[in-house]
């Protein structure tokens, strides 16, 4: 009986129902395996080999020739925002604008999102010709009854039309703790609202319901598919939010992997802890997120000596260090895996000297530290020592390289996105981008990271190009060291068998690449989830 059936479904058990042939496939698992083609069944890998060898062993599957293309496994962001590049994706961005007339222009064509609001940000008036604030008198004739509200480029500010102040009670307002509405000389408000009164209105617009977050989760998966990536992060996120991935996912309206990083407040632990997290076949919601300090740019990350720019100053430490030590003892008790936010060198003591406590030499719990832009090199190796998998983001050096070194000063900027230093305590290093902050991109992520240039080719020696990493550690901290830092190896990040057919197909190996600058014209031809094509393209992918 068991051998008719085996005849009745074709070749036995081990058949594939596709193949991956005429390709140059780089499997990605540290091994530097590669291989001509790729079987693969039910959604996973089943074997690599050389075209006629897989091609004998799995007659009767359905064959994608991929005419000497490139295939990677599918890209992981180590680290980004999923939801929050989602729900920016439905607002207008005005960054670059050098008029206010231009921003008018872009309001006319602009409509309202689910909350029937007009959202948008990145206005600057020092980059106009009149750099006087703007008044909202334009706005109101073009939007007599839809809230626009536009966020200045540093988000301390806002512009606000007559029905946006309205609908958030902002027009009778008088005195704003710590903020202020400017006005007219006839009293009445201008649209521009300042820190506290900005900041107020933001919280009376409607919060995105389920409806607008379903929509903006399906662009934002088109866009991130079309770059090749499968498998992305949300670095804090709420435990309803969650359960809407989850949902989302139950239903097929997205399709993404997602690790969610829960945020740490006593609603969140405390769901995580009843649940035991989450892990589906789509989600893995078994961390939390934590904040150590702020950023450099804002010189709001935490140093142990004062700024550069700023003498005296050395940021600031976000947590306090008993409520921290007490967090992650249940986070460590609960068998999850903390990551923390830390950029200045205080910061990312503290977390070291933390965690160190807790975790107490080697262990696989894959407690993490996100950015570590500036690490005393003291602290260096107790990366090594406790197992703690730093999380950087190479785009945020090659953005930060232009400043960064008047907030540190010649001898910490030495010191700072030093990527090859790190990946040496573990031997990996997971990368990701941060997006929104940064482009989605991967091709600017592998840029960065392997020239430590940006795609002006600034600066032409590259910023401190000793740290830059190889192209394949560059490869490897999108795929395998970004799912092991997720603890996602097992099902993602290398094209072994066993695992999920999870792949991109490339026109180009940037493995191969003479000018690292090549990677930013290659293109992602198709993108794969359980060997199902969900994303295709024989010209330009770039969103
Ligand atoms: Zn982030």
């Amino acid at each position: 009986m068991a051998l008719c059936w085996a005849l009745a479904s074709g070749c036995g058990g081990d058949t594939a129902d596709l193949v991956v042939r005429n390709a140059h496939i780089v499997a990605l698992d540290g091994r530097g395996t590669t291989a001509q083609a790729m079987a693969v069944k039910d959604g996973r890998v089943l074997a690599l080999g050389k075209e006629q060898e897989i091609l004998n062993a799995h007659r009767g599957a359905r064959v994608v020739d991929v005419k000497g293309a490139t295939v990677y496994p599918g890209l992981i962001d180590a680290h980004s925002h999923l939801l929050g590049y989602a729900l920016g994706l439905g607002r207008l961005n005005v960054v670059g604008t050098t008029s206010y007339e231009e921003v008018v222009g872009a309001v006319s064509k602009a409509s309202p999102g689910a909350s029937g609001w007009i959202r948008g940000r990145g206005w600057d008036q020092n980059d106009w010709a009149d750099r006087n604030f703007p008044d909202r008198a334009p706005l109101d004739s073009l939007h007599p009854d839809t809230p626009v509200v536009l966020q200045r480029i540093d988000g301390h500010a806002v512009l606000a039309n007559r029905a946006a102040l309205e609908a958030s009670s902002m027009w009778e307002v008088g005195e704003v703790p710590c903020g202020e509405v400017l006005r007219r000389p006839d009293g009445t408000p201008t649209g521009v609202l300042i820190d506290g009164a900005a900041d107020s209105l933001l919280a009376r617009i409607p919060k995105p319901g389920r409806a607008e977050k379903q929509q903006a989760l399906a662009k934002a998966e088109r866009n991130l598919l079309a770059c090749g990536l499968t498998t992305v992060t949300d670095a804090g996120l709420d435990w309803a939010d969650i359960l809407l991935l989850d949902s989302l996912h139950q239903t097929g309206d997205l399709k993404l992997r997602v690790v969610a990083m829960a945020n740490p407040t006593r609603a969140n632990l405390d769901s995580m802890v009843a649940h035991g997290g989450l892990r589906t076949e789509k989600l893995v919601a078994e961390s939390f997120k934590f904040y150590m300090d702020g950023a450099l740019g804002s010189r709001g990350a935490a140093l142990l000596q004062p700024y550069d720019d700023r003498p005296g100053h050395r940021g600031l430490l976000l947590q306090d260090p008993d409520v921290y030590r007490a967090q992650l003892n249940e986070v460590l008790e609960a068998g999850f895996q903390a990551a923390t936010h830390a950029i200045g060198d205080s910061a990312a003591r503290l977390v070291l000297t933390m965690y160190g406590e807790l975790l107490d030499g080697p262990n696989d719990l894959r407690w993490r530290m996100e950015h570590a832009q500036v690490i005393h090199p003291d602290d260096l190796p107790k990366f090594g020592m406790h197992a703690v998998i730093p999380s950087v983001q190479p785009t945020h050096a090659t953005s930060d390289m232009y400043w960064a070194g008047e907030r540190l000063g010649r001898a910490r900027i030495r010191r700072a996105y030093a990527y090859q230093d790190l990946h040496g305590q573990l031997g990996m290093l997971p990368l990701g981008t941060d997006f929104p902050v940064e482009d989605i991109d991967p091709r600017k992520t592998h840029l960065a990271a392997v020239a430590r240039q940006d795609a002006n080719r600034t600066p032409k020696e590259g910023f401190h190009l000793d740290q830059a990493l190889t192209p394949e550690q560059s490869l490897l901290g999108m795929t395998l060291w970004a799912a092991l830092a997720s603890r996602m190896e097992a099902e993602v990040g290398s094209l072994e068998p066993g695992k999920r057919a999870d792949f991109v197909v490339m026109d180009r190996d940037w493995l191969l690449l003479d000018d690292p600058h090549e990677v930013l014209s290659s293109n992602v031809l198709q993108t794969y989830m359980d060997g199902k094509l969900l994303h295709s393209s024989q010209t330009s992918v770039a969103p």
